[in-house]
């Protein structure tokens, strides 16, 4: 069963799953659309890069996410949520609707209400590259060319076209899952929920219930049971000196503003506990 080629193949498959996974929660969602934290300008192009690589062939751009993200904490749950199960049969509908806002907003051809625009971070050059189809499929090939040197089980290739849409794959999972099964810790009035308690699958976006209530607030668990282990990974960043959070907004539980509603995450704003 465990041959030194599964052993790779699988090895792989998590390693571009968590990276993708981290480059999600940390550099696109929490740093790019809410800015619960700052970074140096080197750092953040370093974090750019690492979302590119991580992410490859399904590359998501950070003005696409943010613009996205932050539309969806303001019409939670209603038709004009750019992804909300409710309404939908299925993920794979789901998803196709929310493509075609994601593009619109990623490649630039439509401007959003002036509240869900700026403040994330830009990279034209690596953009162009990252949405390149060229690229994308170069992308493809390669992680073709890592199943063809190591896969020795035919059920292994079923793994493959995982890699080739990695971001909208857990896009849909935090979108469908966390806003449909799981408990609930607070009555926000709409459908978030929390389905784990500790999330190793999304690093802390399946805490969506929590999420939704502070949405400013860096770390996803709330309660004593609850891991959210993107935000570990920010405590870590902060005492390395990798990026800066001031206490209050490390500590605090903030409730979701837009980016234009404030220049500081936490700026003005009373925390709600
Ligand atoms: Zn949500
Ligand atoms: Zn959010």
């Amino acid at each position: 069963m465990w041959t030194t080629g599964t052993i790779i193949i699988l090895t792989f498959f998590a390693a571009h799953w968590l990276g993708s996974v981290f480059s999600q929660t940390f550099f696109l969602h929490r740093y790019g659309a809410h800015r619960m934290f700052s970074m140096s300008k080197g750092w953040e192009r370093f974090f750019y890069l690492v979302t590119y690589v991580t992410q490859g062939s399904s590359f998501l751009n950070p003005r696409g996410y943010a613009i996205l993200h932050r539309e969806h904490h303001a019409f939670i749950d209603t038709e004009q949520d750019p992804h909300s199960p409710v309404g939908y049969s299925n993920p794979m509908s789901m998803m196709l609707s929310t493509k075609a806002r994601y593009d619109d907003y990623a490649y630039n051809r439509r401007s959003p209400e002036a509240r869900f625009d700026g403040g994330y971070p830009s990279w034209p050059m690596l953009d162009r590259l990252g949405q390149s189809w060229t690229m994308r499929i170069l992308w493809c090939v390669l992680y073709a060319g890592v199943y063809a040197a190591f896969a020795d089980k035919w059920w292994l290739w079923l793994l493959l076209p995982i890699h080739f849409v990695m971001g909208p794959v857990h896009g849909a999972i935090v979108n469908w899952c966390g806003h449909r099964y799981g408990y609930a810790n607070y009555n926000n009035g709409d459908q978030s929920r929390n389905s784990l308690f500790f999330d190793f699958v999304t690093f802390g976006e399946l805490f969506q219930n929590n999420h939704h209530r502070f949405g400013m607030a860096p770390n996803f668990a709330v309660r004593w049971f609850e891991v959210d282990p993107g935000y570990l990974m920010i405590r870590l960043f902060k005492r390395l000196g990798i990026i800066e959070m001031p206490e209050r907004v490390q500590k605090g539980r903030y409730p979701y503003r837009a980016p234009a509603q404030a220049a500081m995450p936490g700026a003005g704003v009373r925390p709600i506990v």
